[in-house]
């Protein structure tokens, strides 16, 4: 019998599920109220709001099982889904995932290192937290952020005011977090099944370009220590949520030691890579989680550097003349902003990955956008 997987989000990241999918014998259906929702290029879509009863009604009629391209679908209407068909990740997990500070109470409970943040309630709550952790700082809206919006950074404290006006003067939840002065920023990315087997893929060394991922680096070259301690945290997450699926935990690395950031609750950009670059692609896994296959592999397959497309997409040819070279193009219009693709190379060892990122990064002329993974590379 064919099993269809409901996602809720038509994006690109239900279009590349859909394409790690199609192997398996999956069919797919994306619930968007966006008329270009780019999965809808080949993925049958239910064109309606994430709230509308009768286009969730129908929605859970034609799927066996539901899960996400976009963790800010309503708590509500994940919960209304739940009651009628399976959803992975639960709305529970999606819950607190949703909530920057939700997570980060979780983080304090699991022992799981943070910067320092305070819940911002009240104008007079935000000089209480300044005072407490002083600047700079970020100002951050607890729910519906992303991609570094919702954000404000505090440099000094007179930019309190402008920083309260600018999240809405207290008409959605904040959360004040000490400004990291971090060396690094790395990524997990996990997967954890059904029955509770869990599994990681190698870290991922993050670049980002105005709170936007630029490039991603995996493996990442870290200390066994480190490595370890970053999959002690995601997997204490994973259990304390009894999490179904993939995410990603964001974290910071200062003084060589580990801040947790945000879990993603969903496949994430930063584990891309993966798709090329490891024997079984996050998208894979977080579709075998769901229906409660087997887990594969999550081991790397070489050497990968991820290229965020931010904007517009660049010339396609010196990606697809390298010989490590893959090409993703979302299919999406080009506005400023908005993620329309991206370029992995991923080669048999560093040398030959930092080669082929020169050559690409020359041609394009995003010297600047490598400069980080280049140097990474070349540290040996
Ligand atoms: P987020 O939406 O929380 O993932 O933030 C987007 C990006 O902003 C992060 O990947 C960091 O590069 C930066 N950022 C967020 N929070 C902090 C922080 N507390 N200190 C320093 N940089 C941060």
């Amino acid at each position: 019998m064919t099993t269809t997987v409901g996602i809720l989000g038509g994006g690109q990241l239900a279009r590349m599920m859909a394409l790690a999918g199609a192997p398996l014998g999956l069919r797919f259906l994306v619930l968007d109220a966006a008329p270009d929702a780019c999965a809808a290029q080949f993925v049958p879509q239910l064109l309606a709001d994430y709230r509308d009863q009768t286009a969730l009604a129908e929605f859970a009629r034609r799927v066996d099982v539901a899960t996400f391209d976009f963790e800010n679908v309503p708590a509500l209407s994940a919960q209304w889904l739940a009651e009628r068909i399976p959803v992975f990740p639960a709305p529970n997990a999606l819950a607190v995932a949703q909530d920057r500070l939700a997570e980060k109470n979780l983080f304090r409970e699991l022992e799981i290192a943070v910067p320092a943040f305070a819940a911002i309630d009240s104008r007079a709550a935000l000089d209480d937290a300044l005072d407490r952790i002083g600047v700079p700082a970020i100002l951050k809206t607890r729910r519906l952020g992303y991609d570094g919006k919702g954000q404000f950074r505090l440099r000094q404290r007179s930019d309190a005011d402008t920083a309260w006006q600018a999240l809405g003067a207290g008409t959605v939840g904040l959360i004040l977090e000490a400004f990291v002065p971090f060396e690094r920023e790395l990524s997990v990315l996990a997967v954890r099944g059904r029955d509770g087997s869990f599994r990681a893929w190698p870290l991922t060394e993050n670049w980002h370009t105005d709170g936007v991922l630029a490039a991603s680096l995996a493996p990442a070259a870290v200390s066994p220590e480190l490595e370890r301690a970053a999959l002690d945290a995601a997997l204490k997450v994973a259990q304390a949520l009894d999490y179904v699926g993939v995410f990603a935990l964001e974290l910071f690395v200062r003084d060589g030691a580990l801040l947790a950031n945000e879990i993603a609750p969903r496949v994430h950009n930063s584990g891309h890579w993966t798709i090329e670059g490891a024997h079984t692609s996050q998208f894979e896994n977080h579709l075998r989680a769901v229906l409660g296959l087997p887990l594969g592999s999550t081991a790397e397959t070489g050497h990968s550097c991820m290229l965020n497309w931010v904007g517009a997409l660049p010339d396609p040819e010196p990606v697809l003349a390298s010989p490590f070279g893959h090409w993703h193009d979302y299919g999406k219009a080009p506005r400023a902003g908005r993620k329309v693709g991206h370029a992995t190379l991923c080669a048999p060892d560093r040398e030959q990955l930092a080669h082929a990122l020169v050559a690409v990064s020359t041609q394009l002329q995003r010297e600047e956008q490598v400069a980080g993974a280049l140097s990474r590379l070349r540290e040996g």
